[in-house]
């Protein structure tokens, strides 16, 4: 029925921190250690584009109006947190998860030994099925030289009884 559903598109890029210090973190999931992406938060792109395209789906705005990164609260957070936040946003607002699906760009590493971990770990988070693809961008750009990692999401909605 028309105004049940509601589709929302998120989109993040981070790029790698250099050095050694941080753990790469991607759909909630600890792939490494070290060598991961930099910025406010644990730099989670997966979490974030996800979290944007529910926020989006909702007509909530976005995510840095939501989680800015000027705020000491979301330093170093823990991403899923962010995404639980925006989830539950738009559950207040009426709206609970029917699916969504992330595209995540990188040349490295591997995604697909983690794919399921991460897809397990979001729809358990954003409450709802999430799947988790992998893209390379064949050697374009800044995406392509390795230089960060980008995720493109989109996020079905569907007005809760
Ligand atoms: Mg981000």
């Amino acid at each position: 029925m028309a105004g049940d559903t509601r589709v929302g598109l998120g989109f993040d890029v981070h790029p790698f921190a250099g050095g050694e210090g941080r753990p790469l973190v991607l759909g909630g999931v600890l792939l490494a250690e070290q060598g991961g992406l930099g910025g406010h938060s644990d730099a989670d792109v997966v979490c974030h584009a996800l979290a944007d395209a529910i926020l989006g789906a909702a007509g909530l705005g976005d995510l840095g109006q939501h989680f800015p990164d000027s705020d000491p609260a979301w330093e170093g957070a823990d991403s899923t947190a962010i995404l639980a936040r925006a989830s539950a946003l738009a559950s207040v607002s009426g709206w609970g998860l029917a699916n969504a699906d992330c595209s995540v760009v990188l040349e490295a590493p591997r995604l697909a030994p983690h794919r399921e971990a991460m897809a397990q770990r979001l729809s358990q988070v954003a409450g709802g099925p999430v799947s988790v693809k992998a893209k390379r961008a064949e050697g374009l750009g800044a995406l392509g030289r390795a230089e960060g990692v980008a995720c493109l999401a989109v996020a079905l909605l569907e007005r809760k009884a």
